[in-house]
């Protein structure tokens, strides 16, 4: 029987994921893309061609992947219908308007596809797709599976490396999917890499890494002097020490919060929440000549040589950090936020998780947390639990 895939989005994820499910037999692509006049771009852009896919393997060779989606719509009544697997490969800021988007379609058993989720995913998904929700399965991506950047939009991409494995969250809920309700995803993205599952989606959450650029910023930033720079400084390179300690802290935090989540619901098995270190460790066992703490993994790292802060050129030569980027607008209302979110539902208090976001916030424009308290009106638009009414912990039964 042919799989039916609905990808939503437009970028870098968007254009592997379409290409490559279409590359893949027996499978019918419908492209969502519901931002501005994307969709009609794209189908003009690409006519009857395929989408090109460079792979790049560790080895330096390369292959070429072609793969056609059957069509790319802004239209969720023409691509929702009648699909078995739905995938989110989109920024998380773009999450809400696709979920309201496929609202009126979505039917049970299908499978609704974080790639990547970022923290809050489950959140926002059940609250928006209400009562639908509990009988698809969601299926949550700790990250995206590669590093990819269009060359040509619509017709050209380049994957630059690809993971060997990948966590994922499962929430079958009252879906009934013959099998393994992974196997689709998995048949679609091949070999590699390999999904991996997750006891349940607080451990990915509380291990995220959505908890590493703010404290980077912070620590470049906080003391500037609003005088614009002859360059752009390195991001990893040059972390200081005290955003290293932040981040490490705000990693404690988040053990704590496991910890304290577990002595009150020990049926929650969070053996897979561990710190920041112990991961980037694991992760960059080879790239980093200086383990022995987390700044000097993170500055001796290769993977990391060469980034540079996000900087706007005002004037020839002359910078100005971007705080609109991701790091900040991305990582603080989908990653930090969240956190802090589950945190006060936990009852455990976050003293430099505190100290980064209200610098963060003020940053963005936004308001958070007052005090130490989430209660700031911008919540509003972040993806805490408590936007959606989340009040204690029993409220995440439904998604375990
Ligand atoms: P991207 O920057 O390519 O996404 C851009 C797309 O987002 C646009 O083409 C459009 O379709 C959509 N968009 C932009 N503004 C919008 C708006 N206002 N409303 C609705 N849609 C809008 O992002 P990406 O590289 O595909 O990344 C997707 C996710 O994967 C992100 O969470 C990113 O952090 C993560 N990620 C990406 C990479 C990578 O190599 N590209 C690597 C790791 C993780």
């Amino acid at each position: 029987e042919k799989l039916i895939v609905v990808v939503c989005g437009g970028g870098n994820a968007a254009h592997v994921m379409s290409g490559l499910s279409a590359s893949r037999e027996n499978v019918e692509v419908r492209v969502l893309d519901v931002f501005s006049d994307e969709a009609e771009r794209w189908t003009k852009t690409l006519g009857d061609d395929s989408i090109v896919l460079t792979v790049n393997h560790p080895d330096g060779s390369h292959d070429e992947v072609r793969g056609k989606p059957n069509f790319i719509t802004n239209d969720a009544s023409k691509a929702v219908p009648g699909a078995n697997l739905i995938v989110f490969a989109v920024p998380a800021f773009a999450h809400e308007s696709y979920f309201e988007a496929i609202k009126p379609y979505v039917k049970p058993n299908m499978i609704i596809v974080g790639m990547p989720g970022q923290p809050g995913f489950e959140f926002q998904c059940f609250s928006i797709l209400k009562d639908i929700a509990p009988k698809c399965c969601v299926i949550v991506f700790e990250g995206l599976p590669w590093a990819a950047r269009i060359t040509e939009f619509g017709r050209a991409i380049t994957v630059l490396s690809t993971k060997d494995f990948l966590n994922c969250v499962v929430i079958k809920g009252e879906s009934k999917i013959e099998g393994d309700p992974l196997k689709p995803i998995q048949y679609l993205l091949g070999p590699h890499p390999v999904a991996t599952k997750l006891h349940n989606f607080l451990e990915p959450t509380l291990s995220t890494k959505s908890i590493m650029h703010p404290p980077i910023m912070y620590g470049a930033w906080k003391d500037w002097d609003g005088n614009p720079l002859s360059e752009k400084p390195l991001f990893y390179q040059g972390l200081t020490e005290e955003a290293a300690e932040l981040m490490s802290g705000m990693s404690d935090e988040l053990l704590a919060t496991a910890k304290a989540i577990s002595l009150k619901k020990p049926e929650i098995n969070l053996d897979g929440v561990i710190h920041l270190f112990d991961w980037l460790s694991k992760i960059y066992a080879n790239e980093a000549s200086d383990k022995s703490n987390l700044l000097q993994l993170l500055r001796t790292n290769s993977a990391f040589n060469g980034l540079l802060h996000p900087m706007k050129e005002v004037e020839p030569g002359k910078f100005m950090p971007d705080f609109t980027f991701r790091y900040l607008t991305e990582d603080v209302p989908f990653g930090v936020v969240v956190l802090k979110g589950i945190s006060e539902l936990a009852g455990v208090d976050t003293p430099i998780t505190d100290k980064v976001l209200a610098w963060s916030q003020k940053m963005i424009g936004k308001e958070y947390i007052v005090g130490n308290s989430l209660c700031g009106k911008d919540v509003a638009t972040s993806r805490a639990p408590q936007r959606y009414g989340y009040k204690s912990l029993d409220d995440f039964d439904p998604l375990l």
